[in-house]
């Protein structure tokens, strides 16, 4: 790892190095381009805030994306494959199942803890010669001038970048630097993360259940068990996460049902309060902003890293297109943002309208999505297209998404 104490210039500043912004960098090796990473919290650290034990869904583009960048093999060893989303709503008649082998493909997408993808993608970043690792190293803010952006450290050392990225997460200090304003709306309520080992095996489902306290999804991961997300309201998560095992699981087996059995045994339950930001601009002069910095998102319907990953494999593919030309130059920076604008449009708005469609306790809405949940299973274009979006494949998408190398003339990256 690289230690500078005096003005550093490189061609890219990337702020914030977990999933997004690790994602970028290693995207961004092997173009000649001077490249240094920001992160204030080294990966293997407990408190890493984007490498924690969360288990993540990742669509088959975000796997295409991991195995262009030379992680997939690291990361699939430790990544099961969801072979059918059933999704169903606690005491309703309706629901609906998509199945992988319906739409013609092994798998809708992988289920891997962030940790595991955090620590693949760092592992090879320390091996990248034209990388310089700054971590733990925290941005305290940057100002823009003419030619590049002047990023200054808690610490007092400075960066100067011809291109700044903002990959910081939701209260991306980046992005408030460059003078975009964020738009965000508390959803009122906290996400409580946590695994379980439930009495039937998974066999691969990822299941999605509205009960009346909130949505909870069990996603499948190694070893039979599940990864849980279970939203709640703030005071029903702070009761739920004061239980005590036994009593947590009886609380879960009352909310989910029996579709999985008894629930056995639980982990250590986690809390991350839930509320939609979205970035007023994916740009600013001499700024790209990617990942949960551009929007943060409900993981209601687990597409937040996923869309992250494309703002970072097309901003990696506009600057391969202009190799030699300024990397933070207008031209290329808004090219990136229209690109992106369809995409995140698209999904922030799908998400956001699950949450309210789903939070809503009215009779006619209950009654509706209901209906809708068994009219969606019977009609093979609306699963085909919720198959195609939990796959990817919203929008023009970037070569690596695509499985293809992030230039034409590259025919495989190391
Ligand atoms: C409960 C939950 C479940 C989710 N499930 C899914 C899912 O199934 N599928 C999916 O696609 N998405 C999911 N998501 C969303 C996904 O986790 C996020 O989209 C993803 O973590 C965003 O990654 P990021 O790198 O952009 O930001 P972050 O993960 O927020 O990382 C930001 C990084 O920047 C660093 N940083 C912050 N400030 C500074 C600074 N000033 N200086 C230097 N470094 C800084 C931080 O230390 C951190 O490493 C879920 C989210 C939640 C909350």
């Amino acid at each position: 790892m690289t230690q500078v104490n005096t003005t550093h210039d490189c061609d890219i500043a990337i702020v914030g190095g977990g999933l997004v912004g690790a994602s970028l960098a290693l995207a961004l090796t092997g173009l000649g381009l001077s490249i240094t990473l920001i992160e204030a919290v080294l990966p293997e650290d407990e408190t890493q805030p984007s490498f924690d034990t969360r288990t993540t869904a990742l669509s088959n583009g975000s796997r295409r994306v991991f195995e262009g960048l030379g992680v997939w093999d690291e990361i699939a060893r430790e990544a099961t494959a969801i072979r059918k989303i059933h999704i169903s709503e606690r005491g309703r008649f309706g629901s609906a199942v998509i199945d992988a082998a319906e739409e013609g493909i092994p798998a809708m997408g992988f289920v891997v803890e962030n940790r595991v993808i955090g620590q693949a993608l760092w592992r090879r970043l320390r091996h990248a010669s034209e990388l310089t690792l700054w971590a733990p190293a925290e941005v305290a803010s940057a100002t823009v001038e003419d030619t590049h952006s002047r990023i200054v450290l808690t610490d007092g050392r400075v960066v100067r970048a011809r291109l700044a990225v903002a990959a910081d997460g939701m209260s991306s200090r980046l992005r408030e630097s460059a003078g975009v304003g964020a738009v965000r709306s508390d959803y009122g309520q906290v996400a409580v993360i946590a695994q379980a080992t439930p009495g039937r095996f998974h066999d691969h489902i990822a299941y999605e259940r509205f009960a009346p306290s909130g949505p909870i999804a069990a996603l499948p991961i190694p070893d039979g068990r599940v990864g849980l997300i279970w939203t709640l309201t703030p005071d029903d998560s702070e009761r739920v996460l004061g239980l005590g095992d036994a009593q947590f699981l009886r609380e879960l087996q009352d909310a989910f049902g029996w579709r999985l059995g008894q629930f056995k045994t639980v982990s250590a339950r986690h809390a991350y309060p839930l509320a939609l930001v979205k970035a007023e601009a994916a740009q600013a002069p001499r700024t790209a902003i990617i990942g949960a910095a551009a929007q943060g998102m409900h993981p209601i319907a687990g597409q937040g890293l996923n869309l992250g990953l494309r703002d970072a494999v097309t901003l990696a593919e506009v600057l391969a297109e202009s190799a030699g030309a300024d990397p933070g130059s207008s031209d290329l920076l808004v090219r990136y943002a229209e690109w992106r604008r369809t995409d995140r449009n698209a999904i922030i708005g799908f998400t956001d309208g699950l949450v309210r469609l789903f939070g809503s306790q009215l009779s006619a809405l209950r009654m509706a999505r209901g209906l809708g949940l068994v009219l969606f299973d019977l009609s093979p274009t609306a699963k085909s297209a919720m198959s195609r979006l939990s796959q990817g494949f919203a929008g023009r998408l970037p070569r690596l998404s695509r499985g293809l190398p992030l230039l034409q003339r590259q025919s495989a990256r190391l």
